[in-house]
This record gives structure tokens, C-alpha cells and sequence, in this order.
């Protein structure tokens, strides 16, 4: 069964860059939760000629673009303002531009900039503002994120005209601020508050470990010595008995892929083409078996570059035996270890986390 064919793409899912100012404990960023995850190439970003070549490609068919991360924010991009321009004055039946962000980074004048665009482009520029809580709560989840900035920030957005939605995430040590927060969105000029009931079961780790290191919370300097380059060779053997483990626990052998029902494509800031986040993410997962067993089934089959937009097109990607025939056709019998680690566990939670990470 193929992926889905180029001329059929409606959507771009994109992270652009491996740079953010936080270290939130579910974050890819982070290896075992708390620790920084030096598997990926820090300070890395799309450049402006692989976009547009991506752009000119798209053009005729893509109706939507969202900028959510898995290593990276997307406003730490120093080019973002280029590419959102470009994206807007090429593709004509562009409906949605949406980028979601901590809101921490950069300075006033670039978030008046950022809210006068989204007016520009009658509000298909939309922000979601990861924010997850108040000033003292938000940093246990959005850890070195600055209460201060992420106000100042999202007010001159908003100002400036900006489409917003304040995105909070629900935990336990947060819940009882939905009003409080909603209320205080609104003052602020956001359009829109969501409230996402929190999936990661991991939740509980993550305030222990906040309370366990109160003192060091906001020391970046102390996790990060207490971080290292795993340097670990991992065996195509070990890979085969991770994928079995996985195989024992699904639920069901259906594997329903979402990013092809809704048409869509998933560009990392190095130029790989991936079918989705899921797959771009586990590429320099903290977790060295994870993305050692998606490079044994891609990349040291295929070679480096088999799906960098920087050495084919779209269409050829898309036309390679991955998409056709590795992905999704063997679903049954032997599927491909994202599809089976995060699409095989057809039940509601899985499914609310998809639309968490893609919209
Ligand atoms: S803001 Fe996003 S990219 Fe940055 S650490 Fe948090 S989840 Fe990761
Ligand atoms: S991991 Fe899920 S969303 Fe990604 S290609 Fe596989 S089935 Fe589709």
C-alpha cells in the first residue's frame, strides 16, 4: 500500500530547527526527562534555499503549514519571518500558517512583527503559545522558560493584531488554574484558550523530579553536566528485539495513519522528508534504540540522503520503496517500527496525543 502521492499533499508539518531556550521533561530535547539529550546537532536550522525548493514544489496543492517541533522552537529560527513570507506569497490556496511556541524567546519587537504578519495574511498566520500555567507553575512543565517574556512577548503579539491560542497543557499541578489562566488569556488578547487533558503517563516522574531538584530547577548548567554523549553502538539484533517486544504489547494489528488521512508530509530542518513528527522525532531520540531501528530501516538500507529534499524532489521521495512499500505494506505481518510503536495502539489516548502534536 503506498504512503500518499505527491500531488495529493495538503499539508506540511515542519520542525524547522534544533535550538529552544527550554527543556521541558517530555521534550525529545531531553534525554531520561530531566537530563539534556546531546544526540542532537544543537543550533541547527532549515535554511532559506531548502524551503523555498520545497515551497516551489508544494505550491499547487499545500493548504496548510504548521511549525510544532520536536528539538526545536520554531521562532528561534533566525530566518522565520523569510519563510513565512515566501510560503504565503507562493502557495495561493495556503489556508493555515501555524506556529507553536513557548513564547520565551526573542524580544518585543520581533512578536510585533510576528502579530502584524498574522493581520497581513488575514489571521491564516495563527500562534499557538505552549503556556502551562502562571508564573508559578508554568515553569515546572516549561522549565527555563521566563514568566516575564512569555507575557511581554504574547501582549505585544497580540497587539500588533496577532491571531492566538493560549494552549495549556493539564496537569496535576496545574488544574485548578483553568479559570484563573483562561481569564487571564483572554485579558491579554489571546482569541482563543485550550485546555489539553495531559496523556504522558509520565506526568508523576515529572513533579517528583521537579521537587526532588527544586533548588536546581532553573540551573541549566547543573543538568547539563549531569548529561552525556551516549556513545553506545547499537546492534541491528537488539533493534529486531525491540521491535518484537513492541509487537507483543500492541493492541491491535490495524495500523490507522492519521497523517495520510489528512494529506501530509513531515519536513525536519535537515531536509529529510518523513511520513510524520513521529518519525522525524524518533531520528535523534535520546533513546538510542529507537532511532538506531528506524536508521536500520531507512537510512543504512537506503543511504544518508534517500529522502533529504536537498538531493531529490518530493515526488521521487515519495516515489522510493519506503513510502511504497516498506511503510504501510506489510502492516500486518512486519510493520515499520513507527507505525507499529505509535499507530498500532488504536485507542482514544493515542489518538488524542496525534492531535495534540499535529495541530
Ligand atoms: S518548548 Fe518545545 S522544543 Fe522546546 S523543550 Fe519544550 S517541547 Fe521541546
Ligand atoms: S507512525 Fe503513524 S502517522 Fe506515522 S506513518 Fe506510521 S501510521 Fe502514519
Amino acid at each position: 500500500m503506498n504512503y500518499l502521492k505527491f500531488n495529493e499533499i495538503k499539508f506540511l508539518n515542519v520542525d524547522l530547527n534544533c535550538i529552544c531556550n527550554a527543556a521541558c521533561p517530555g521534550c525529545a530535547r531531553q534525554r531520561g526527562y530531566i537530563y539534556k539529550n546531546y544526540n542532537t546537532p544543537n543550533g541547527k536550522y532549515l535554511q532559506t534555499n531548502t524551503w523555498k525548493k520545497i515551497i516551489d514544489e508544494l505550491k499547487y496543492t499545500l493548504q496548510k503549514i504548521v511549525l510544532c517541533g520536536n528539538y526545536g522552537d520554531a521562532v528561534a529560527s533566525p530566518n522565520i519571518i523569510e519563510l513565512i513570507n515566501y510560503a504565503f506569497s507562493t502557495c495561493k490556496d495556503l489556508q493555515t500558517f501555524q506556529i507553536d511556541s513557548n513564547m520565551g524567546l526573542k524580544n518585543v519587537e520581533f512578536w510585533k512583527e510576528l502579530g502584524s504578519l498574522s493581520k497581513q495574511y488575514g489571521h491564516k498566520l495563527k500562534l499557538h503559545a505552549s503556556i502551562d500555567g502562571l508564573e508559578d507553575t508554568n515553569h515546572i512543565y516549561r522549565r527555563f522558560v521566563v514568566w516575564e517574556k512569555v507575557c511581554e512577548n504574547l501582549k505585544a503579539y497580540n497587539l500588533a493584531g496577532g491571531n492566538s491560542t493560549w494552549k495549556m497543557i493539564q496537569f496535576t499541578w496545574n488544574k485548578h488554574q483553568e479559570e484563573k489562566v483562561q481569564s487571564f488569556a483572554k485579558e491579554i488578547g489571546c482569541k482563543v484558550f485550550e485546555f489539553t487533558k495531559n496523556n504522558n503517563n509520565d506526568s508523576d516522574f515529572f513533579y517528583n523530579s521537579y521537587i526532588d531538584n527544586k533548588n536546581n530547577w532553573n540551573n541549566r548548567k547543573h543538568f547539563n553536566s549531569l548529561s552525556d554523549i551516549d556513545s553506545s553502538i547499537i546492534k541491528e539484533s537488539q533493534c529486531k528485539e525491540y521491535k518484537l517486544k513492541i509487537k507483543e504489547k500492541i493492541k491491535g494489528d490495524d495500523i490507522f495513519c492519521l497523517t495520510k488521512k489528512d494529506k501530509g508530509i513531515h519536513l525536519n530542518w535537515d531536509g529529510k522528508i518523513w511520513p510524520c513528527c513521529w518519525y522525524g522525532g524518533a531520528y535523534y531520540n535520546g533513546n538510542k534504540v529507537i532511532s538506531e531501528s528506524v536508521k536500520y530501516e531507512t537510512d543504512y538500507k537506503y543511504g544518508d540522503n534517500w529522502n533529504n529534499v536537498q538531493h531529490h524532489s518530493i515526488e521521487n521521495i515519495l516515489e522510493s520503496d519506503f513510502y511504497k512499500k516498506d511503510l504501510h505494506n506489510n502492516q500486518i505481518t512486519d510493520p515499520s517500527i513507527m507505525c507499529m510503536e505509535v499507530c498500532s495502539k488504536c485507542d482514544d489516548k493515542w489518538i488524542s496525543i496525534h492531535t495534540r502534536a499535529q495541530y
